[in-house]
C-alpha cells in the first residue's frame, strides 16, 4: 500500500561513537537542508546535532539504552521516512543485536537508509528530499495470514 511522504520528511539519525565526527560534519555541511525536516535522533547523537550543529532534534534514549529500538518502533509505526545510521563496522557495540534489528526493520518497511557518508550524500542531494514521494509500504499480509495450523 503506498504512503504519501510529504516534502518535509521525518528523518532519524543515529551514529556510533566512532562515526559521530563524520555524522556531525556531514550534518553541519547539510544543515540548511536538514533544518527543513523533522529530526529525531538517539540521545548522544541528538545532543551533538543540537549543540554542535544548531539543529532542532527530538531525542530518544541513548542507543545502548534502547534508543535504536525506539527508532525501530517508530519505523514499524510508519513514523520515520528516512534513516541516517552511521554504524561502526570496525567496533563491536554492547547493543549489537539492536543495530542489526534496526537495519533489518528498516528493510522490512522499505525505509531509505544511509549507513555511510557517500550514501548519505546521495540521499540528501536527491530531489525527493524536497518533494512528496509515494513510498510503497510492503504488504506483509501473507506473513500475518500464514497457516499455523498444528500438524501442517
Ligand atoms: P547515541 O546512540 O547517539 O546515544 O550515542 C547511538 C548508538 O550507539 O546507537
Amino acid at each position: 500500500m503506498p504512503q504519501l511522504v510529504p516534502g518535509r520528511k521525518r528523518i532519524a539519525l543515529v551514529a556510533h561513537d566512532g562515526r559521530k565526527v563524520d555524522l556531525v560534519s556531514w550534518a553541519d555541511f547539510n544543515r540548511n537542508v536538514l533544518a527543513a525536516h523533522e529530526l529525531v535522533a538517539t540521545g548522544t547523537t541528538g545532543t551533538l546535532l543540537e549543540y554542535e550543529v544548531g539543529l532542532t532534534v527530538e531525542r530518544v534514549n541513548s542507543g545502548p539504552l534502547g534508543g535504536d529500538q525506539q527508532i525501530g518502533s517508530r519505523i514499524v509505526e510508519q513514523r520515520v521516512d528516512m534513516l541516517i545510521f552511521f554504524w561502526d563496522p570496525l567496533e563491536s557495540q554492547p547493543h549489537d543485536p539492536d543495530v542489526k534489528a534496526l537495519l533489518r526493520i528498516a528493510s522490512v518497511w522499505n525505509i531509505p537508509v544511509a549507513t555511510n557518508l557517500a550514501t548519505a550524500d546521495f540521499l540528501i542531494s536527491s530531489e525527493l528530499m524536497h518533494t512528496a514521494y509515494m513510498r510503497e509500504v510492503p504488504d506483509h499480509g501473507s506473513h500475518i495470514d500464514r497457516d499455523l495450523a498444528p500438524g501442517v
